[in-house]
């Protein structure tokens, strides 16, 4: 019996858009509540919505860029609920006729199918606090975008790098934050195991707010069901919640159909027509994206896939390494810098890319020693001088001067009688210690290759 997970995942996403979609209320986050309200987006009878353009051609970017086919003529619907974040009784969203169809994003090789792009309006915010649930209107009526995907996705950890590579997508095309902490990309994903090529029964998890909270919800679901199929049970429809403080899915609800919702064309909007001269325009100025993104960085500029995957997911250090190139040719050292140690700066943007260069030319011209440049990078970001001045003030400048390096062996041979009488038995690993002992008498200032061979050629010649 071989036993197969599906997983597909539906994100939603808030767009980051100045005003709420069917009003002129301003979109905001963390504001006092119910500041930032209308009668439009309180849901009071008798008024009318009036699109967003801005928040259509937002939606637009995104299907584009997960390669959707675009409906020209999309078509909004009443989703027909009462809860208590929706006190008019229905959500406008788009049903029948989504703006993108049949897309796709491909993850290491793998091509993950999008079933549907659509927009619809953010719900208000829930508070609990003990019996009583707040309302914050602030929330309702803000632009959302639905992201369904087909259930090709097999593992948590695959879930993951989709969903890392649809935040890029989104924040790379200006779409949205997708700051998961603030509820701007929420997903549900939901997860049936199947025997062989047929497909099981579909659970549903919520409350996933991190990328950790979706693996480890995922996996856990995997194996409950599995364990409920290899047992000779059946794996109920119903709606989970993870726990994370229990690391466990709970059951919320059972799940409704769509019938429920009992969806129809919403009577206040007209047809959303979209025209080719408009989608080309988009199109035209489609920001680059991350998959174009690391093809050009390991195609055209000679990146590893490695450092060109990381960096290309991030707008922030790819527009950092871009600048950074700009200025001197030797694009995979900066990478690599960036990859394996600017990163670690939270702030490190801040840091000028002409600085950050000159510190690496440093280093490949020798003069200042790997070890010291990783120590001169924080203070460069924090100070904000430049790296020769840092380099100077604290005498970083590396000691090439190969007598003196010599002298300092000889030193460090004296000081350390015993380990030197090893070495010289031909215990080869303290060289090791040697090196060491320089490096700290130099504080880092030398080539640790420079004095590895300096203690190799010292060692039989001279006893202390
Ligand atoms: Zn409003």
């Amino acid at each position: 019996m071989e036993l197969k997970p599906r997983i597909g995942i539906e994100v939603h996403t808030q767009l980051k858009t100045k005003t709420k979609v069917f009003c002129s209320c301003p979109v905001t986050f963390g504001e006092e509540p119910n500041t930032h309200i209308c009668p439009v987006c309180m849901g009071y009878p008798g008024v009318l919505p009036v699109l967003n353009k801005k928040a259509v051609e937002l939606t637009l970017r995104i299907a584009l860029a997960l390669n959707c086919e675009i409906d020209m003529h999309s078509r909004f619907a009443r989703k027909n609920y009462f809860y208590p974040d929706l006190p008019k009784g229905y959500q406008i969203t788009q049903y029948m006729r989504p703006i993108g169809r049949n897309g796709y994003i491909d993850i290491g090789g793998k091509r993950i199918r999008i079933n549907r792009v659509h927009l619809e309006e953010e719900t208000a915010k829930m508070i609990h606090r003990g019996d009583k649930t707040l309302l914050d209107f602030n929330r309702a009526g803000v632009p959302l975008v639905e992201i369904v995907s087909e259930p090709d996705i097999e593992s948590g950890e695959e879930a993951v790098l989709y969903l890392k590579m649809l935040q890029a997508i989104l924040r790379f095309t200006g779409a949205s934050d997708a700051d998961m902490e603030k509820g701007m990309m929420r997903c549900e994903p939901n997860i049936s195991v199947g025997v062989g090529d047929e497909l099981g029964t579909k659970t549903e998890i919520k409350n996933l707010n991190s990328f950790r909270a979706v693996q480890r919800g995922i996996d856990y679901e995997i194996k409950r069901q599995t364990g409920i199929i290899k047992n000779g049970g059946k794996v109920e429809q119903v709606t989970l919640l993870w726990d994370e403080a229990r690391k466990e899915t709970r059951i919320m609800r059972k799940k409704e159909t769509a019938a429920d919702y009992r969806y129809f064309p919403e009577p206040d909007l007209p047809p959303l027509v979209l025209t080719r001269e408009y989608i080309e325009g988009i199109k035209k100025t489609q920001p680059e994206l991350p998959y174009g993104k690391k093809r050009r960085y390991v195609e055209d500029m000679g990146l590893r896939e490695y450092e060109a995957g990381i960096i290309s997911m991030d707008m922030v250090m790819a527009q950092y390494f871009e600048r950074a190139s700009e200025l001197w040719d030797k694009h995979q050292e900066i990478a690599k810098w960036i990859v394996s140690e600017l990163i670690r700066y939270k702030n490190y943007d801040k840091l000028n890319p002409e600085n950050f260069i000159q510190l690496l030319k440093l280093v490949d011209e020798g003069k200042v020693s790997r070890i010291a440049a990783k120590d001169v990078l924080p203070e460069m970001i924090e100070s904000g001088k430049s790296a020769m001045e840092i380099v100077k003030e604290k005498n970083l400048l590396q000691v090439s001067d190969e007598s003196s390096l010599k002298d300092m062996v000889l030193e460090v041979f004296n000081e350390n009688p015993k380990e030197f009488e090893r070495l010289k038995n031909g215990e080869d690993k303290l060289i090791g210690f040697f090196v060491g002992q320089v490096m700290k008498k130099t504080k880092g200032r030398a080539d640790p290759k420079v004095v590895n061979r300096i203690i190799r050629e010292n060692v039989k010649q001279n006893n202390p």
